[in-house]
């Protein structure tokens, strides 16, 4: 007899044998003919059962690994858009990050630009100033005006005119050089007293008389303000004051006038 099993038991059977006990199940009802003949009719229901239940297992297998399959497909589609989403979170970062780097490095050049340039416009605003300091000119005697002029005629000069002219200046005044130069001479000068005389940087020359000390040396630089002296009335002096001149040369005689020289080079005199 095919039907062995025992009636009531559900436990799924392996397909071959499901298959086996289906094709038995239709041999017995073709040589009975009738269901009732069989020896057991609850077996019989229980092999019609049989036949239904496998074909409905069989669907549910068929079902559970489409559905394990399309699950699976899902799950991967589910970890590739989750790493799709990640790599691209992650290129966003990498972008924003690389924009928030340029803008620093773009910052920080921007920064060191405009140091470089207020360092060049320092360095420029410092050497116009020491070029003006270096070529401005000053009164040798300041805040003093001129108290005898050029060219004044009376006996009082060996030349009979005044070679240079007269600054007001009590004794003990300081003298400066009224522009960059170097001096060239520093010492007794006869009706001068003591008197320097500097080769001044554009060619001509300055000299200073009557003065009390000598503050300089031969061959001394001196720049625009700086003391060489200290006023006084050595020399043909009836007076302090400063005797002061503008020449062509170190030499008595080539005097020019002190007042234009000194207002050509922007002195207010
Ligand atoms: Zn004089």
């Amino acid at each position: 007899m095919a039907f062995t099993r025992a009636t009531g038991k559900h436990r799924r059977p392996s397909r071959l044998t499901r298959k086996s006990a289906s094709m038995a199940g239709v041999a017995a009802l073709a040589t009975t003919g009738v269901i009732g003949g069989l020896a057991s009719p609850a077996l019989a229901a229980d092999a019609a059962h049989a036949v239904q239940d496998t074909g409905l297992t069989e669907a549910i297998v068929i079902g559970d690994s489409l559905a394990d399959e399309i699950a699976a497909q899902a799950d991967q589609q589910k970890r590739a858009a989750a790493k799709a989403e990640a790599a691209r979170k992650a290129e966003a970062e990498r972008k924003a990050e690389a924009k928030r780097k340029a803008q620093a490095k773009a910052e920080a050049e921007a920064r060191a630009k405009k140091e470089r340039e207020e360092r060049a416009a320092k360095e420029r605003a410092a050497r116009a100033a020491e070029r003006k300091r270096l070529n401005s000119y000053t009164l040798p005697v300041a805040g003093s005006v001129v108290t005898t002029g050029y060219k004044t005629g009376g006996n009082l000069w060996s030349s009979g005119s005044h070679s240079g002219v007269d600054f007001r200046a009590a004794s003990g005044s300081s003298v400066v050089s009224v522009g960059a130069g170097t001096v060239v001479e520093a010492g007794w000068g006869g009706a001068y007293g003591n008197n320097i005389v500097i080769r001044m940087n554009d060619g001509t020359y300055t000299q200073y008389g009557h003065l009390s000390s000598i503050g300089v040396s031969v061959g001394q630089a001196v720049t625009s303000g700086q003391q060489i002296g200290v006023s006084g009335s050595t020399g043909n002096s009836t007076g302090p004051h400063l005797h002061f001149e503008a020449r062509t040369s170190p030499e008595y005689g080539s005097d020019m006038d002190p007042v234009a020289y000194l207002r050509a080079h922007g002195v207010n005199v």
